[in-house]
């Protein structure tokens, strides 16, 4: 181990042998004057929402140059200040509790040890751009014959340390380490690329040889198509887990993705894989290396908002799996089935009429990632709704310029806002304007809008329902929009969301406004009874008495109930509320308004060749 440097903060992260999932961590920091403030971070880049990974810290302590201990005092949730009058030297040790085994978090194990530094490395305001080492201490990971090896993007070895030029740099660059890791590399563009993976079974040759194929030319189509690579180096850390799993999460010269069942990422997950990467690869310059305003240099103690999250989530979602088909990995047809599940996701979130993507921006760190705890329908995701605008802002921007002597498309505006605004986090970050700005001086505002601010305001500001605007422009690229009705007849004909594994089906929410809606259906309520009427009008219902307590029909199960429900037909519920109140209503569907629409995007087959070559030159086939 090296002497630190003068003005290094060095770190040791290694797993604590008593304590099963935890890591044991020690910082060294040079200190003059009397006190230092430090801090653990409260969010993590990428992840847009408030995190207190304190709650995983466990015993902290301070000590100066000679072992002594120092007095700790806590300010804030994550904020401590250490009295050190007379000391050079300032040392914590602590615990943290690493237990959660996805991409951007922390997992203790002696057979693995998965590190994303931001949630567990201390920072201090005052150092923060002062140069960085990590020693990873991997003795106490199993003692198989095979070697232990470490994953990561930092440069240096095992002995010296792994060097970063300051802590944005150490806590952007998650890592793993285990004897049981397995790796693949290639070039392209004459960057070095590396797979690393763990928990994942080994490919075989011909898999080793399509995924190095594949990702070799999804790489060389993102870097042409940007110009050239922000790094000379990038790793990719793929995490294998025994059940179901999605996640990916960007760094600047790696990412890590976390999939599941591993033993379907070869097959069934393997398009899912493809599709993860490529959006995390584009995230190294889309995030990590042109960033919005306010965004500039990240702070880790709180909030960071922006408003253009439709940018570096949105632009992302739709170039990960355009650069797909571009790269030849994925077929037209499959490119639009991967379109397809974001307007799933489109159609099945009535927060589109409610706000807009900006505010929607704002709110991730409102509501974070997960749709059970904040009110259903309330905004839209800045992922799927992002990535249907940026389809839509593409196409109008292709079809506005397709008879100029050099047409444009989005990958001019990317191209533009890469090379303006590269040198972030020292200079100031893009607007909305500087989008707005570009498209005025370059491209003719669309028919319809007055402006390219009146574009913005109609597709990023107001609340924006994006598929009948699809519809109309998507049959000029050889494409065409199929809207079918659901086939639950319960969601396509009263608006409601139901789980049905469970004895009593419960309600997950109601579409505002529906039959559902207002019958007074709400989440957590649970049918106790159901029954149809088939005719409002008839004289002769099939319930004659309906002061009776109802009788579930065994004839009709809750899966023929939602495949065979007529148009016509009224459904009487008993539901109990989640207080235990029980109450009856009536649903009866709306004479036209049908809910939860499915759109799909095909490919059209009758269209003319100017369409098919303009779909080509988008796809970048043909
Ligand atoms: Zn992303």
């Amino acid at each position: 181990m090296k002497d630190p440097q003068p003005n290094e903060a060095v770190y040791t992260v290694g797993l604590d042998p008593k304590r099963p999932r935890h890591l044991q961590v020690e910082v060294l920091w040079q200190v003059q004057g009397t006190e230092t403030r430090f801090r653990l971070p409260q969010w993590r880049p990428g992840r847009y929402e408030q995190s207190l990974f304190v709650r995983n810290l466990v015993a902290l302590t301070a000590q100066n140059q000679d072992g002594e201990p120092l007095h700790l005092h806590k300010t804030q949730a994550s904020e401590w200040v250490v009295q050190h009058p007379g000391s050079t030297q300032l040392r914590l040790k602590y615990r943290y509790f690493a237990n959660q085994p996805d991409a951007g978090a922390c997992y203790a194990d002696p057979d693995w040890m998965y590190v994303n530094p931001v949630h567990c490395l201390m920072y201090r305001e005052d150092t923060m751009d002062q140069p960085c080492r990590l020693h990873i201490q991997t003795e106490t990971l199993s003692n198989s014959v095979l070697p232990i090896q470490v994953a990561i993007a930092l440069h240096g070895n095992r002995i010296d340390g792994y060097t970063a030029r300051n802590y944005h740099e150490l806590v952007d660059s998650p890592w793993m380490a285990s004897a049981n890791l397995q790796s693949l590399d290639w070039t392209s563009e004459g960057v070095s690329f590396v797979l690393w993976m763990h928990g994942v079974p080994e490919p075989d040759s011909a898999m080793k040889e399509q995924i190095i194929r594949q990702w070799q030319a999804m790489a060389q189509t993102q870097i042409q198509t940007l110009g050239r690579f922000p790094e000379n180096e990038f790793h990719f850390l793929l995490v294998g887990l025994p059940y179901a799993f999605y996640h990916g999460v960007e760094h600047r010269r790696c990412t890590v993705l976390a999939l599941g069942p591993s033993q379907e990422i070869w097959n069934d997950l393997y398009r899912e894989l493809l599709g993860v990467a490529s959006h995390e690869l584009f995230h190294t310059w889309n995030i990590k290396s042109f960033r919005p305003q306010g965004m500039e240099t990240y702070r880790y103690d709180g909030w960071m908002y922006s408003e253009l999250g439709y940018v570096y989530e949105g632009f992302t979602t739709y170039y990960g799996d355009l650069f797909l088909v571009r790269s030849g990995c994925l077929l037209p047809d499959e490119y639009l089935e991967e379109v397809n599940a974001y307007l799933l996701r489109h159609s099945e979130n009535y927060g589109r009429y409610n706000h807009g993507l900006l505010e929607s921006s704002i709110d991730t760190w409102v509501d974070g990632y997960s749709q059970t705890q904040s009110a259903p329908h309330r905004r839209v995701s800045i992922y799927a709704e992002g990535m249907l605008q940026a389809l839509h802002l593409d196409l109008v921007i292709r079809l506005s310029t397709m008879n100029d002597a050099k047409p444009s498309s989005l990958d001019d505006l990317v191209r533009y806002l890469w090379n303006r605004y590269e040198h972030n986090p020292s200079g100031p970050g893009y607007t909305q304007d500087t989008l707005i700005h570009w498209l005025q001086e370059h491209v003719e505002a669309p028919p319809h809008y007055k402006n390219w601010e009146d574009y913005f305001r109609i597709h990023y500001i107001q609340p924006n329902s994006i598929d009948e605007l699809l519809r109309n422009i998507l049959p000029k690229f050889g494409c065409r929009l199929v809207t079918v009705s659901n086939e639950d007849r319960i969601k396509q004909l009263f608006g409601l969301q139901m789980n049905w594994n469970q004895a009593e089906p419960k309600v997950e929410h109601a579409v505002p406004g529906s039959p559902a809606g207002l019958a007074g259906l709400g989440p957590g309520d649970r049918w106790l009874s159901w029954e149809i009427q088939t005719d409002p009008n008839h004289q002769d219902p099939l319930i004659p008495n309906h002061q009776d307590p109802l009788i579930p029909n065994p004839l009709i199960d809750s899966e023929s109930l939602r495949k065979n429900l007529g148009t016509k037909d009224i459904l009487r519920i008993h539901w109990m509320t989640p207080l235990g109140q029980k109450r009856h209503g009536i649903l009866q569907p709306h004479p036209s308004h049908r809910y939860y629409n499915q759109h799909k995007i095909e490919l059209e087959p009758q269209a003319g060749t100017h369409e098919v070559n303009a779909r080509n030159r988008w796809l970048g086939v043909g």
